[in-house]
């Protein structure tokens, strides 16, 4: 039985004052549930004190990107080191606004997940169409050749721990969710490349989120879907009682 993940994904929102209430406001009632793990993915800055402040609770602490590299010349990168140096424990890799405003590749994707496992962090790998390629009947293909690129040279073990977000692009931010029938679809198929790609039972131990435009009204419906076991969520993350609510249903 695979447990479901939510994730929040703060995005570039809040600030330390902010990040701290909202730590405050959960981080007591958020219980320790075999079935359900609840990950915080934050700016940068906020990082130290959501790691401090959820200490002893069953809350996750995630970054929302990372370089590749362990160290260097790369001004205003940071690296998976400094991450797991911080007791950071996830990471958010190839969301599609980093592919699309910040030049992310399945090549870079492909480099910071091994980085990931390098360095002890989950990765929660994202992937999604754009409204384009989802009337052009190009959705499966297209999912199929991220997620393949993206797990490149990883071990059988490497991949069973990756947490898969299926997250298509024209439901980010829009107020519009995949229904949960064509979510589930797509989640399945990712599954069955999963298969493919290593085994059934590899395949059958990843979690695979729907992100994009989730939230307490249709959670439910969604984590009833039989290939779905969590969600990434944005705008509806950034309220403590929103996202409490959306781990209390997961
Ligand atoms: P949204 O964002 O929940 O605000 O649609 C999801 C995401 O981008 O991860």
């Amino acid at each position: 039985m695979r447990k479901n993940v939510i994730a929040a994904n703060w995005k570039m929102n809040k600030v330390l004052s902010e990040a701290n209430q909202f730590a405050d406001a959960v981080v007591d009632k958020v219980p320790a549930d075999d079935n359900v793990e609840a990950i915080v993915c934050a700016p940068f800055p906020f990082l130290p004190a959501l790691v401090e402040k959820t200490k002893g609770s069953p809350i996750k602490i995630g970054a929302q990107n990372m370089h590749f590299e362990e160290n260097g010349a790369f001004t205003g990168e940071v690296s998976p080191v400094m991450l797991r140096d911080l007791g950071v424990t996830h990471v958010v890799i190839g969301h599609s606004e980093r592919r699309a405003y910040f030049a992310e590749t399945d090549e870079t994707v492909n480099k910071k997940t091994h980085a990931a496992f390098n360095h002890v962090l989950t990765p929660i790998i994202c992937v999604g169409e754009t409204l384009e390629q989802r009337e052009a009947n190009e959705t499966k293909d297209h999912i199929e050749n991220q997620v393949r690129k993206a797990l490149e040279g990883l071990t059988d073990e490497q991949t069973a721990s990756v947490i898969i977000a299926y997250e298509p692009i024209w439901a980010i931010g829009t107020g519009k969710t995949a229904s949960s029938e064509d979510a589930n679809e797509v989640c399945t198929h990712i599954r069955s490349v999963l298969k493919e790609i290593t085994s059934e039972d590899v395949a059958e131990k990843v979690i695979i989120q729907y992100g994009g435009s989730v939230k307490p009204a249709n959670v439910d419906e969604l984590l009833a879907q039989s290939d779905i076991d969590g969600a990434l969520v944005g705008g509806a993350s950034l309220e403590a009682e929103s996202f409490f609510k959306l781990v209390e249903a997961g």
